[in-house]
């Protein structure tokens, strides 16, 4: 029987789960603390783009992958609805709580979830401390003394309980503001608004973003109107410092913690599956001296480059220039 370590995951999101559910449990022995009490329950979608395919695909969530809604084409217009850019896709829509059920689902019976909210890093045991723990990590906190950075931008989402538009995401771009739109799971549309001031509560910022995007294509107003209030979330923006370093000491940093990005691209679960999935083969083929190590090799910069292209497609997004160009040459 070989020696196995034990590790610590701070935080029991997308990417705690995965790494959770990857790693052999004939080597670590695994403890998950998480602050909430339940999964997510609000059905919004994710995007998974191919490379998260892979990765669900080597936890083994085959089913879940047959169960996502297909997206082929991405389609962006203005506020008004001239196009501006359409682009071909192998984009797979899951739901929230389905991609949390699942990876749930696939944690070995040895690994132990602790539902608290770990307040002082220093104390936890583990050979290893996995900062699993999101854009607000205190891992990194702790070990590398950064902070998450505030955007003034919101992002409200929710689901409609109307027929989706078959295999594409629409995005609609007005100044300072964003509208998307996509099939769901279970026949539903997924949507999602951003707004450059405080909506307040998911009921409140709903009434907003009907009176904001008053003006958008009817398709928005239908989606809107079409949504129940306790489908609706609220989130302020937040990105991750950059970082020249995924590991330090015992502690190594995935998924949010590493790399929290705009939500403009649709990446951050993506990357931070392949985080998981990419720490736990090195763990378990390398060890716990040279495993996070040719874990950073490998995702430090693609993490860090994607987290910045989608800072850069934020700010192309909210550019008055993007607008005024649109204004001018695109189509009426
Ligand atoms: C509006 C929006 C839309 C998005 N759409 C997409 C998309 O389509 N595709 C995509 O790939 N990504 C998308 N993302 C990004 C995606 O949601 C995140 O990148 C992903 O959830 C990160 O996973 P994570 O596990 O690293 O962090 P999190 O999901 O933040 O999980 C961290 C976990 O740690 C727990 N935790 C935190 N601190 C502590 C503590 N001190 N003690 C115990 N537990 C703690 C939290 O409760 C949480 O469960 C979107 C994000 C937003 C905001």
């Amino acid at each position: 029987m070989p020696k196995t370590h034990e590790i610590t995951i701070v935080g029991g999101g997308v990417a705690g789960l995965a790494l959770a559910a990857a790693l052999d449990p004939e080597l670590w022995r695994v403890t998950i603390f998480e602050q909430r009490e339940k999964l997510p329950t609000v059905e919004s979608a994710m995007g998974m783009w191919p490379i998260a395919q892979k990765a669900l695909a080597y936890l083994g969530l085959h089913d879940l992958l047959n169960a996502a809604v297909p997206c082929k084409k991405v389609v962006i217009s203005t506020a008004d609805g001239r196009p501006l850019l359409a682009l071909r896709t192998n984009i797979k829509l899951l739901t929230r709580p389905a991609l949390a059920q699942a990876l749930t689902d696939r944690l070995p019976e040895t690994v132990k979830v602790e539902h608290l909210r770990i307040v002082d890093i220093g104390d936890l045991p583990g050979d290893l401390v996995i900062g699993a723990d999101g854009v607000h990590s205190r891992v990194r906190k702790w070990h590398w003394g950064t902070n998450a950075h505030g955007l003034d931008t919101w992002v409200v989402r929710g689901t409609a309980a109307i027929p989706p538009m078959v295999g594409r995401l629409t995005e609609w771009w007005g100044e300072g503001m964003l509208f998307g739109m996509s099939p769901n799971m279970g026949d539903s549309t997924n949507w999602y608004a951003t707004v450059r001031q405080n909506p307040g509560l998911p009921a409140e910022a709903l009434e907003e973003i009907r009176f904001t995007h008053r003006d958008y294509p009817r398709a928005v107003q239908r989606v809107l109107a079409a949504t129940d209030p306790e489908q609706a979330v609220v989130h302020r923006v937040f990105t991750a410092p950059l970082t020249t370093s995924l590991v330090r000491g015992r502690a190594v940093l995935i998924g949010d913690a590493a790399h929290g990005m705009t939500p403009n691209v649709a990446r951050g679960a993506c990357e931070s599956l392949v985080d998981a999935v990419t720490l736990a083969h090195e763990l378990n083929n390398r060890g716990i001296h040279d495993g996070p190590k040719a874990y950073q090799r490998q995702r430090l910069v693609r993490g860090q480059g994607v987290r910045v292209g989608a800072s850069l497609m934020t700010a192309v997004q909210q550019s008055p220039t993007l607008h005024k160009i649109a204004g001018v040459f695109g189509p009426s």
